[in-house]
């Protein structure tokens, strides 16, 4: 019998548990270095600063960008809002224009807000997806116009994994005079993110999603050669050069930083490392599990996904019979969980079928075993699920 620690976690994408690294890192914020970083007047607020400060450096540095260029969030929620409303209206604002383009498999963070910018007269433009979850350049270019302010496409997908084109459909944008935002926030230790190999002009991240603690991220806004102007979402004290305010979670920017350090100085190892428990996860369910497709790019993806769908069974049973294997049946981003995703139903795919999907998400503590494990559960489970179904 095996001997595997249950249950068995693998629902990386949706968050992560913190590296001890991170945590002994933030420990001494909570009560010795607690200081207010905006108090400058004393020495406690001026130690926080410093924590504030470097951590911004050595954010900036990982991402190939200036410090001033680095705004502190409560997360990629907030660093999607932040950049799309707050490019979409400054730029509105200045008479650039008023024209959106995005994709249909964008996280929720970022379609809601291009939804009441569209609510507010804004045109968006939604770009569709081929069956494997892809874009077509084409189609992207020929929705561009003298109008376009903003092109927002994530890096890597929560669910399915793909890596998009960033770099090319950058350079398609800055063509008409759009700006390029990318969501990267599964991008971050799994694959380089470098703004200027991207060229992008705003990048959202997001702690909790690489080791880190919940509750804060970061939004990369360039300077220079193109200067982006937000207007501000949350106003007040003017914090974050009046982008965003609020009192620092000092805490948190430091086990930001700690965390994307790690992830960076590790990802080669890790990804090889995890690419290839995820390509023994995958091989074993195709053969255990009659008719079970893989999801997304399998050319183009990240090294810690694997989304499957397996016809004739119901993705609700499936995740509640599995109570020992930690598994998602999507995004894990939106409180209601049932029916099928609208990212695999982008994929052209029927109710029924999607309905299974399962979302694997391996990270930093997984093993061989555990994958075994969850192999043997995920089929056993299927097969039970199947003998019972009418379907
Ligand atoms: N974008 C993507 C692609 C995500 O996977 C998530 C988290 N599920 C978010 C944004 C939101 O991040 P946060 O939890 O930091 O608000």
């Amino acid at each position: 019998m095996t001997s595997v620690k249950r249950p068995v976690y693998l629902d990386y994408h949706s968050t992560t548990p913190c590296d001890p690294r991170v945590v002994e890192a933030m420990l001494p914020c909570f009560t010795e270095t607690f200081g207010n970083s905006s108090s400058r007047g004393h020495v406690f607020g001026r130690v926080a600063e410093e924590l504030v400060e470097d951590a911004r450096r050595r954010i900036a540095g990982l991402l190939g960008a200036q410090a001033s260029e680095i705004i502190f969030t409560g997360g990629a929620t907030e660093s999607n809002n932040l950049a799309v409303t707050g490019a979409a209206c400054a730029r509105r604002e200045a008479g650039d224009g008023n024209h959106v383009v995005s994709c249909v498999t964008e996280h929720k963070s970022v379609i809601c807000p291009l939804e009441r910018l569209e609510d507010e007269g804004f045109e968006v433009t939604m770009l569709p997806v081929d069956e494997r979850g892809r874009i077509d350049l084409d189609v992207l270019s020929a929705s561009l116009t003298e109008n376009t302010i903003l092109v927002t496409l994530m890096f890597a997908s929560n669910e399915i994994g793909n890596i998009h084109p960033i770099a090319e459909v950058a350079r398609r944008a800055h063509e008409v005079g759009a700006w390029v935002h990318t969501d990267a926030v599964q991008a971050i230790g799994k694959v380089p993110v470098n703004v200027n190999d991207l060229d992008v002009d705003m990048l959202s991240l997001s702690a909790h999603k690489f080791y880190g603690p919940k509750g804060i991220g970061a939004l990369y806004r360039r300077e220079s050669p193109r200067r982006v102007k937000l207007k501000p979402c949350i106003i007040g004290g003017g914090h974050e050069r009046g982008v965003r305010s609020g009192t620092h979670n000092v805490p948190g920017i430091v086990g930001l930083a700690t965390a994307f350090e790690l992830a960076v100085q590790e990802r080669e190892e890790e990804s090889r490392r995890v690419a290839a428990l995820r390509d023994r996860l995958e091989s074993q369910l195709i053969e255990e599990i009659e008719g079970l497709v893989v999801n997304g790019d399998h050319e183009h993806r990240l090294p810690n996904n694997l989304s499957v769908s397996i016809p004739y069974v119901d993705g609700e049973a499936l995740l509640l019979s599995l109570d020992d294997v930690a598994v998602s049946s999507g995004s894990a981003c939106k409180s209601e969980t049932a029916g099928t995703s609208h990212v695999i139903k982008a994929l052209g795919r029927e109710e029924d079928d999607g309905r299974g999907t399962i979302r694997f998400g391996l990270g930093r503590w997984t093993t061989e075993e555990e994958i075994d494990f969850a192999v043997g559960r995920v089929s056993e489970t299927v097969n039970h699920l199947r003998a019972l179904s009418t379907l």
